[in-house]
């Protein structure tokens, strides 16, 4: 064990592994974007607000949109689309989709390159593997993502109805999970929304619940996970303090009470987490 330890505070610093980092530019009903990085390597995932703004807030983050390596969408809805074809233009780099999100928007819009990603099948960007996965939500062929990274996982996840088994799985063994928790049952179920959206938005293709984000919380989560961060909060169906108390209620039930989390805002970025 001595030895081990020598060694490990001997190695040189050239020598460990650099983690890769997840900056959330904003989440909510109205707008989603994150940049997934490691070294030189800048992958957006989802544009939904506009160019400006999304180039505004790479800036807070201190990274310049000319650094960016692709735009990854993961379906066709305006918070998640919105900006994709104008920095795939501006900045000439490729958008990377399912066929269906790309054939329901993108095919009258001009892109500088379109890569076609298929669910269950990997690709690599950098030292980054990307698996998308498919995902049960109102859009055509949509997708989120498992990434792994010189050893480390991360989940990226919003905008399904319900946990189906293959999320389930790509959730296990994660360092760092962004999961979507939409709205609060009750909230939906008393707020102002027509009766027809409460029934799209709490359908098995619409939005998770808290509850169902909870659940799945409670059967992936493991000692080794360093951070999760909630996202895509309804502004009208949910309730970020509210949110807090039951994820730390859960946290405690499972017995990981000190485990990180953080529910990122729409109106700001939140701050880098790297694993
Ligand atoms: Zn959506
Ligand atoms: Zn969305």
């Amino acid at each position: 064990m001595a030895l081990q330890f020598q060694e490990s505070i001997l190695l040189p610093p050239s020598l460990t592994k650099i983690g890769f980092q997840l900056r959330v530019l904003g989440s909510g009903s109205s707008g989603n974007c994150s940049l997934i990085s490691h070294q030189d390597t800048h992958v957006l995932v989802d544009a939904g607000f506009s160019y400006k703004e999304i180039d505004a807030r790479l800036q807070q983050f201190g990274v310049e949109a000319q650094s960016l390596t692709a735009v990854l969408v993961t379906h066709e809805h305006g918070d998640h689309i919105r900006a994709a074809h104008t920095l795939s233009r501006r900045l000439s780099i490729p958008v990377f989709t399912s066929e269906g999100t790309y054939d329901t928007a993108l095919r009258e819009k001009k892109l500088y390159d379109w890569v076609e990603v298929f669910p269950g099948r990997s690709f690599q960007l950098g030292a980054m593997t990307f698996h998308p996965i498919s995902l049960p939500h109102d859009a055509s062929d949509p997708v989120g993502f498992r990434i792994e990274c010189e050893g480390r996982v991360m989940a990226h996840m919003t905008d399904f109805g319900y946990v189906s088994g293959l999320v389930r799985e790509s959730l296990r063994d994660c360092d760092l999970m962004l999961l979507e928790a939409n709205h609060d049952l009750e909230l939906l179920r008393n707020g102002p929304y027509p009766w027809s959206l409460k029934q799209r938005i709490a359908s098995k293709l619409g939005h998770l619940s808290n509850d169902a984000m909870l659940e799945v919380l409670q059967e992936v989560a493991h000692d080794r996970l360093e951070h999760v961060v909630f996202g895509h909060l309804s502004d009208t169906n949910n309730n970020a303090q509210l949110l807090r108390a039951q994820i730390r209620q859960t946290l405690r039930r499972i017995g990981l009470p000190e485990l990180a989390f953080s529910i990122a805002r729409q109106d700001r970025i939140h701050d880098v987490i790297e694993v």
